[in-house]
């Protein structure tokens, strides 16, 4: 299992494009993209551009508030452009009790069938 070591992470080369992703949504902040191994019909994942010491959720600081704020605005638009507004569900995987295996914050978006709770 990968542990958090705060140096790069597959997702750096997803944002700068050398490893090629399907991308839903992306503006200056923010990079939306299908998870290669999908558990859901849709299953995106939302990150930071900047990581800015945001390898996990639990290393959150007040100066991240406002790209926490934009990740969850850009699942919504995620969701709306992908026709599950009417349900679907946004997951952070924090650690490695919770199975989170890239050390780079993301939001997963996950629906186009029936969720099951609770996610085991
Ligand atoms: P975690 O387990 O850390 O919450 O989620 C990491 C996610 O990244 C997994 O769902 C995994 O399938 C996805 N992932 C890992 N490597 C790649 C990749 O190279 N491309 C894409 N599109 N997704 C990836």
């Amino acid at each position: 299992a990968n542990a958090d070591n705060g140096g790069p992470t597959i997702f750096d080369k997803i944002i700068s494009k050398e490893i090629p992703s399907t991308i839903v949504y992306e503006d200056e902040r923010v990079l939306a993209f299908r998870d290669i191994n999908p558990q859901a019909p849709v299953h995106v994942l939302v990150i930071p551009k900047f990581r800015d010491g945001l390898t996990q959720l639990s290393k959150a600081e007040t100066r991240h508030s406002e790209i926490l704020g934009h990740l969850f605005y850009a699942a919504k638009i995620v969701a709306e452009k992908e026709g599950i507004l009417d349900g679907f569900r946004v997951v952070i995987n924090n650690g490695p009790a919770a199975c989170q295996s890239v050390y780079h914050l993301h939001l997963h978006v996950l629906g186009g069938r029936q969720m099951k709770w609770p996610p085991g």
